[in-house]
């Protein structure tokens, strides 16, 4: 990070703008917003830099820029077309200590002044570090839609409710529930609506009946975390990852995804590995209970969706028995990942008609599958954990009937900048594996689907 983002209390303090012009006008207008002092030093001025003048915004220092004008400042913007000025106001700075601004010249800004969203209270600052303001701009338009102006009402009621609630709630975890409660809840859902005041008594409400045994009831989400890059993730996903108190996450999860994860909450590896389980899955579904009745909100992540191959399941069955509440939110599985970044269409109207899920794990060294409806011609079949079983899945294919051209591939860490693709066939595939040693998790996809891999390939 080449630039730290600071939020920095300007009221009252002196600030400098050398230059006279329509810019140097726009930066001075700026730090007004902040209600800083502003000195404008310039031997002529623009139409606007007059007007605020005259309006009393700024003070005008009719000369050229000598150094001593630099003292006391807290910090100058230079906006002059001279070079050699800005180049000057800088030198002195520098030799003063004062942050100093050249507009348009990144190498000459201790500072910069990003792309602001104002929705105040809350304002979102974005810099490219000056390498392009441009696509900083561009950021801020896609966040205005992202965050509208009700936000600052809603930030503003918070403000105004946030000693009443102190007093009342004794816990920091009771309050964070308690305005996570009413910023995702209803409350927020009228004042974002332009329902202010109904909002306001919602809170009031909330506050009133608020009884402690809701605000501590604990709950589980189950949430499917995709195939590993992290833009594959849901939006419901990453609020509640937001959210959590308590993460358990296994080996599949990505480090990107992790990086997403409320940054207060507890981390637990569980594991999950062939043949090697960190933790047991009935120690897994007693952790999430536990976890659910202290009062945490408990996050359950898991690699791709959680209600396949992920036994999702059984560990809510455990939470319904005891009646702790859950939510379960899909992920991206991992046929659907891979399948979309090697460019092998799962179903296509030449080639396949149907998508079969299996898992390839052996059980005591054997596969027990459904081999007759495997060896179906026009259709996909996607096999999970399959690594390991691979010579014996292709020979039972290949007894069972499939012929022994049937494309094949497997699929190394999709959708992650690990990602590899080896395109076989049916009958090649252990080979291709024992030669190219590809690392879990690896998906096998079989079908002649996977020959439009060639053509389709783009990550
Ligand atoms: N619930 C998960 C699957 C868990 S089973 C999901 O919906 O994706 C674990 C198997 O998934 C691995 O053995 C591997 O075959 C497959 N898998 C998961 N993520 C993968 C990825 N990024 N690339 C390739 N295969 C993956």
């Amino acid at each position: 990070m080449e630039y730290l983002p600071l939020f920095v209390d300007l009221k009252d303090r002196a600030c400098l703008v050398v230059g006279g012009g329509e810019i140097a006008a726009r930066k001075a207008g700026l730090l007004r917003k902040a209600n800083a002092n502003v000195t404008i030093v310039a031997p002529e001025i623009s139409v606007s830099t007059k007007s605020m003048i005259d309006a009393g915004e700024a003070v005008w220092l009719n000369s050229l820029f000598i150094g001593e004008q630099l003292s006391d400042q807290l910090l100058v913007i230079a906006a002059t077309n001279d070079e050699a000025v800005n180049r000057d106001v800088y030198d002195q700075a520098k030799a003063k200590n004062i942050l100093v601004n050249v507009v348009d010249s990144p190498e000459l800004c201790d500072f910069i002044l990003p792309s602001i969203l104002d929705r105040s209270p809350i304002v979102v600052a974005i810099s490219s570090g000056g390498q392009s303001p441009i696509l900083a701009r561009q950021l801020r338009a896609r966040l205005e839609t992202l965050i509208p102006p009700s936000y600052g009402r809603l930030a503003e009621l918070v403000g105004r409710y946030r000693d009443v609630v102190k007093e009342k709630l004794s816990t920091l975890a009771m309050r964070r529930r308690f305005w996570e409660t009413v910023l995702q809840g209803k409350v927020a859902d009228h004042v974002l609506a332009g329902r202010d005041e109904l909002g306001e008594q919602t809170l009031n409400a909330l506050l009133a009946n608020n009884d402690d045994v809701e605000l501590q009831r604990g709950e589980v989400y189950l949430v499917g975390a995709g195939p590993g890059d992290p833009e594959l993730l849901t939006f419901k996903a990453l609020r509640l990852m937001q959210q959590a108190d308590v993460v358990f996450y296994d080996r599949l999860v990505s480090k990107e995804v992790l990086d997403l994860v409320r940054r207060e909450a507890e981390l637990i590896y569980v594991g999950k590995q062939r043949a090697w389980h960190a933790v047991r899955q009935d120690e897994i579904n007693q952790l999430l209970l536990e976890h659910a009745q202290q009062g945490k909100r408990v996050l359950r992540l898991k690699g791709g969706d959680p209600f396949i191959f992920g036994r999702g399941g059984e560990e809510i069955a455990t939470l319904a028995e005891a009646k702790i509440p859950f939510q379960v939110v899909p992920g991206i599985t991992a046929a659907s990942g891979c399948a979309s970044y090697a460019g092998i269409p799962l179903t296509h109207r030449d080639y396949s008609q149907s998508c079969i899920f299996v898992t390839g794990q052996l059980k005591e060294g054997e596969l027990d599958l459904n081999w007759s409806a495997l060896v179906q011609p026009r259709q996909t079949v996607v096999v999970y954990m399959g690594l390991a079983g691979l010579p014996t899945l292709s020979q039972q294919l290949l007894k069972h009937g499939l012929p022994a051209d049937t494309p094949a591939a497997l699929v190394q860490q999709g959708t992650t900048e690990n990602q590899k693709v080896w395109i076989s066939t049916i009958a090649e595939l252990p080979n291709v594996a024992e030669r190219e040693q590809p690392i879990a998790p690896t998906l096998v996809i079989i079908g002649h689907v996977v020959t439009l891999h060639k053509s389709l390939a783009w990550f």
